[in-house]
């Protein structure tokens, strides 16, 4: 029943490839019938004309409509050959017979017409349904094989579109009704708190028309299971610059955070095992050096030159301690009035010996007090000294400054190395991140020094940046807030 309605709606009938004449032949025979019939009964020929001419033009417009041009065709060619038929199939005069053609003449020319417009009009909306459904289709493809979880709503937040992906990662359906704003999804914390409906990057996205970025949640599913959540919402614009739309994509990063997990709990039990026979092998080398007699200068040589390298690998686990603590949020720091000028000169001048023959320029202009850990920012100084040395060639000038801004004081260095490249100079602050690229220039180093630089600065409310460009040296700045009493 529900096919056959569906077969006489017109509606129903657009976008349909397959087209068959037989269902327009039957209806304006269909009609033909009825109307010999009743002309049969009530031999009224007026009313009948008129009764016909009103069937007829309403059924080409319901067949033109359903079928296109080839539909509306039809009926009016039926119609017309009725028409004549009728005419030659009484005894009317021949002025009568006269008169009926030259009215079936205009009538079909302007069946015709109907049909042409009628039909024309409903295969241009058939294509741009067509093409609608088919990019359609296309789209809902292509998320519903997606890799990641995609969530779409509509303006009101309301749930529009979502994938199998995104069944998997929730380990249950999207409740039905859900609404973006409104609701709160059970289970989903950020930084371990239920997070408010409105407050949801996709609502953010809704609301506030802004993209959320990389929001990392912890996500509880029904079963019990604890996920990790990346979440990247984008609100979706018409023409107008409208909200239409948002959608959120989810990806399921237990994995890679379980990874990093073990990569901290390697550092920390890594750099704690090292620390103790590390520091007893420091002080075993010292007494032997005492000991040594200084007149087998080979061998003192050897001793000194242990000494140096167990000194490196000191310098080394201490990093890793540091990077350790700091994930912790161990790391603890003091706070006391210095000049930072003269912390800078200090280390300038301790750092001069180490050079690979470059020349460190130091420019102070005037001096600046800052309330810090000193031990904390001369290791920022030397990070960023002993970088600049470690990755410029012999015979090149290093540029020290410190300037007393507003409110802050700046320390740069500047350098006339390798530079960096744009899209590597925000990721050189990474935890373990080192630029492998060009292994020509590889120099020693785990990658810990800079991110640990950066940590340091930004517990002192200051900031920390690069300007550079490859192959034309780097400047890495920091700043830090003023004393003020
Ligand atoms: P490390 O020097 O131990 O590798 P850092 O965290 O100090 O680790 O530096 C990270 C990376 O940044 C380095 O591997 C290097 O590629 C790059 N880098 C740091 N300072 C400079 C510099 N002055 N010039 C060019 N590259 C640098």
């Amino acid at each position: 029943m529900k096919r056959a309605l569906n077969y006489l709606n017109p509606i129903a009938q657009l976008g349909k490839r397959h087209y068959s004449f037989i269902f327009p032949f039957l209806v304006m025979a269909t009609m033909c019938i009825i109307f010999e019939v009743v002309f049969a009964i009530t031999h009224d020929t007026q009313a009948m004309g008129i009764f016909l001419i009103f069937v007829s033009l309403a059924l080409i417009l319901y067949l033109s409509f359903r079928d296109g041009i080839k539909g509306g065709i039809i009926a009016s060619l039926i119609t017309v050959l009725y028409y004549i038929y009728f005419i030659f199939a009484r005894n009317y005069t021949d002025h009568q017979k006269t008169s009926g053609i030259e009215t079936t003449v205009i009538l079909g020319v302007l069946y015709l017409s109907i049909a042409g417009i009628i039909g024309w009009l409903k295969q241009t909306i058939d294509v741009l349904i067509d093409r609608e459904t088919d990019e359609k289709k296309r789209l809902l493809t292509i998320i519903e094989q997606l890799p990641v979880g995609v969530l779409i709503t509509d303006s009101k937040g309301a749930l529009v579109e979502s994938n199998r992906q995104l069944e998997k990662i929730l380990g249950t359906k999207m409740p039905v009704g859900f609404v973006m704003g409104r609701d709160t999804l059970p289970g989903v914390l950020i930084d371990g708190k239920e997070i408010a409906p409105s407050r949801s990057p996709l609502a953010t996205a809704l609301l506030k028309g802004k993209a959320v970025i990389a929001k990392d949640m912890l996500y509880k599913r029904p079963e019990g299971k604890e996920v990790f959540l990346r979440v990247n919402s984008a609100p979706i614009h018409n023409r107008k610059g409208q909200i239409i739309a948002a959608a959120s994509i989810i990806s399921d990063i237990t994995e890679s955070k379980e990874g990093e997990k073990r990569k901290d709990d390697f550092i920390n039990m890594a750099s704690h095992e090292l620390k103790t026979p590390i520091t007893s092998l420091r002080l075993y080398i010292d007494i032997l050096l005492k000991q040594m007699n200084k007149k087998d200068e080979k061998t003192y040589k050897i001793g000194k030159s242990i000494a140096y390298q167990a000194d490196r690998i000191q310098e080394l686990v201490s990093d890793l301690l540091d990077v350790s603590r700091l994930q912790t949020g161990k790391l603890s720091f003091a706070k006391e009035e210095f000049r930072l000028d003269q912390l800078v000169e200090q280390t300038v001048g301790e750092l001069q010996g180490i050079t690979k023959d470059q020349k460190i320029v130091i420019n102070i202009k005037g001096a600046t007090k800052v309330s810090a850990d000193r031990f904390r920012i001369y290791q920022v100084i030397t990070n960023l000294i002993t970088n600049a040395v470690k990755y410029s060639p012999e015979g090149t000038i290093i540029i020290v400054s410190v300037e007393k801004q507003k409110d802050s004081a700046l320390v740069s260095v500047k350098d006339e190395g390798r530079g960096i490249a744009k899209d590597q100079q925000k990721k050189i602050f990474e935890r373990l991140y080192q630029i492998t690229s060009d292994s020509s220039q590889q120099a020693s180093g785990l990658g810990m020094g800079l991110y640990i630089s950066r940590e340091i600065i930004r517990k002192h409310k200051g900031t920390i940046w690069v300007e550079s460009e490859k192959g034309k040296g780097s400047t890495f700045y920091f700043t830090l807030p003023l004393f003020k009493k």
